[in-house]
């Protein structure tokens, strides 16, 4: 296929707001497309190369591409920056300059979309020294082949922004209506969610067109987990409360919600497998686990669940989950990570056995299951678990995870099913303290990239201690590109009124005067050794600017974070 039939598709999907429109130019190209080119046009809509669970990353960085530009075009680095800084785009700004260059395209070959697939393919082998000049060559090479038009995706594909807005569920729809019957409300809803099903358990679009094809609806029916390969896990979904979660279902399991990472297991005789809940295969990163596994599970294949927690080997305590995830992104010097930070597993799922899927079993079975083929180890346990309606238990039992410094609770139906890749209803409901705000002060920020340039896109948060400030968590969350309701804050609005307290500026990161205090939301606290107040805010949001009623010396202080980290981890009454 040429490259520059997909490269019709994009501008059309760039310039498409709707998605029905979307949806439809991408079913339209699927079907004219031969079977064996839905596996690469499936990613390369979606801008990618190697399905979302690949290890494999292109990854060029912004710095990269420039020099790629400058080569591939003639025109110096400067020119490709000052173009960039116009266009916020470095796709846009490759087509600008290599419509500028004066040059005889004549017996030049047209460009193949497998052409320039391989060579994306190939760019993340590349390894070791010497590594970058071949990725840029490797660009370039395709660049020197490429007419403008197709220069711009190009480059966009090898920094990984696309910016056509196909998400995921656009080509999940796609699929269905490209291969599947989509004719009455009713059959398009059973197709999609037949698609949605299928990705679930294989998520990779590529195969999953492939089947709708060849087999339709019950082809897709038919996917099934496979050893080794990750899926999407069940997930859980907020509760307002304990007594109210108590109160739904009628058969209720009880479980610590652990703060770790989420950690699923394969197993097939001594070939074991560990993927994240983000399917990042992390099997190289955790050779311990492998251990427990093999000692730990009384099985010869499963898939199991559980939770993955650090823990700190002079006190036994756990360790807040920044320090897991240092583990879970390294590649190298594994052996000295496993010594420095050890880990514990708490299993509390499973979902197949021995041949067998388990998803038409009911939780209480599962867990009867887990009971019979885990024994456990120090490193190894199935999670805190009891089963009772009685809320004073209930109540115990909370204070309990709280005291042991996890999370809170999860409140299991025994009668639900598991359901990969979805929120249930009447499955899992999570339980957890609801933090107070703090009010804190803004001390530092980074400059943003592209179309980004001239606004500050992430802030430093700090907190006072006497008169001075201590630093406790970066927000970048519940800052708008634009006013779409009353009340928003917009990124442009809030470098402006940083901007005249601005000190220092060191490369992209600005030293700010404490001046602007901002009400901060956040999902909990936790020790840190990466902020000098030795706390950091998990998952911090700006709720509201206090700059007109509150002045730095009103904010709150370190002795309010501990507090608050403290009671969190429930050496105070949960409420
Ligand atoms: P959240 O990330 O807040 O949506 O909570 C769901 C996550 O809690 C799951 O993905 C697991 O990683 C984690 N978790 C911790 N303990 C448990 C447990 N006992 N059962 C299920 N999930 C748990």
């Amino acid at each position: 296929m040429l490259y520059k039939n997909l490269v019709e598709l994009y501008e059309s999907l760039e310039s498409e707001p709707s998605r029905l429109t979307k949806v439809r130019l991408i079913s339209n190209f699927l079907r004219k497309s031969e079977t064996d080119e839905l596996a690469m046009i499936t990613l390369m809509v979606s801008g990618k190369i190697f399905p979302s669970y690949s290890d494999e990353e292109i990854g060029i960085a912004e710095k990269t591409a420039v020099k790629i530009i400058s080569i591939s075009t003639g025109f110096p680095e400067g020119d490709v920056s000052s173009n960039f800084n116009e266009t916020g785009d470095l796709g846009q700004t490759c087509e600008n300059l290599m419509s500028k260059r004066k040059q005889l395209t004549l017996g030049k070959k047209s460009l193949s979309a497998e052409n320039v697939f391989d060579n994306f393919r190939k760019l993340a082998t590349v390894e070791g020294k010497g590594s970058q000049d071949v990725k840029m060559n490797l660009i370039k090479e395709l660049i020197t082949h490429a007419s403008p038009k197709e220069s711009k995706y190009i480059i966009r594909t090898s920094v990984n922004e696309l910016r056509i807005g196909v998400a995921e569920g656009v080509l999940r729809d796609a699929i269905a209506e490209a291969f599947l019957d989509t004719e009455t409300m009713e059959k398009k809803k059973e197709s999609v969610s037949a698609v949605e099903w299928a990705w679930f358990l294989n998520p990779d679009y590529g195969s999953i067109a492939m089947i709708a094809k060849k087999r339709g609806i019950e082809g897709l029916r038919k996917v099934r987990v496979e050893i080794g390969k990750p899926y999407h896990v069940l997930l859980s979904e907020k509760s307002p409360g304990l007594k109210e979660a108590m109160e739904l279902y009628e058969k209720i399991a009880l479980e610590f919600k652990y703060d770790g990472a989420r950690i699923v297991i394969h197993k097939k005789g001594d070939k074991l497998w560990f993927y994240t809940r983000r399917l990042e295969n992390v099997t190289r990163q955790f050779p311990e686990l492998r251990e427990f596994v093999m000692n730990g599970v009384d099985a010869d294949e499963c898939i199991i669940e559980g939770e993955m927690l650090g823990f700190d080997k002079r006190t036994g305590k756990p360790m807040p989950f920044q320090f897991l995830s240092q583990r879970i992104k390294r590649k190298y010097e594994i052996e000295r990570m496993v010594s420095e930070i050890p880990i514990q597993v708490k299993i509390f799922d499973i979902i197949y056995l021995d041949g067998k899927e388990l998803f038409d079993k009911k939780l209480s079975e599962r867990w009867s299951i887990l009971k019979k083929i885990i024994n456990t180890s120090k490193g190894f346990q199935l999670a805190e678990h009891i089963e009772t309606k009685e809320m004073k238990k209930a109540e115990e039992f909370y204070r309990k995870a709280l005291e042991a410094g996890q999370e809170g609770l999860i409140v299991k139906n025994l009668d639900a099913y598991y359901h990969p890749g979805r929120r249930v209803a009447g499955g899992w409901l999570k339980v957890k303290p609801i933090m107070e705000t703090l009010d804190l002060v803004i001390t530092g920020a980074t400059w943003g990239t592209g179309k980004r340039a001239t606004w500050m896109g992430s802030f430093v948060l700090s907190c006072r201690d006497g008169d001075k400030y201590l630093e406790c968590g970066m927000m970048g969350t519940g800052i708008k590109e634009k006013i779409t309701n009353e009340g928003d804050i917009t990124f442009e609005h809030l470098t402006k009124i940083l901007k005249p307290y601005m000190e220092k500026e060191d490369g992209n990161e600005v030293k700010i005067k404490p001046m602007i205090v901002v009400e901060i939301a956040y999902e909990e606290i936790q020790k840190s050794p990466n902020y000098s107040s030795g706390y950091a805010l998990r998952f911090p949001r700006l709720v509201r600017l206090r700059d007109l009623d509150k002045k730095p010396e009103d904010s709150d202080d370190i002795e309010r974070i501990k507090k608050l980290y403290e009671m969190q981890k429930g050496r105070s009454k949960p409420g």
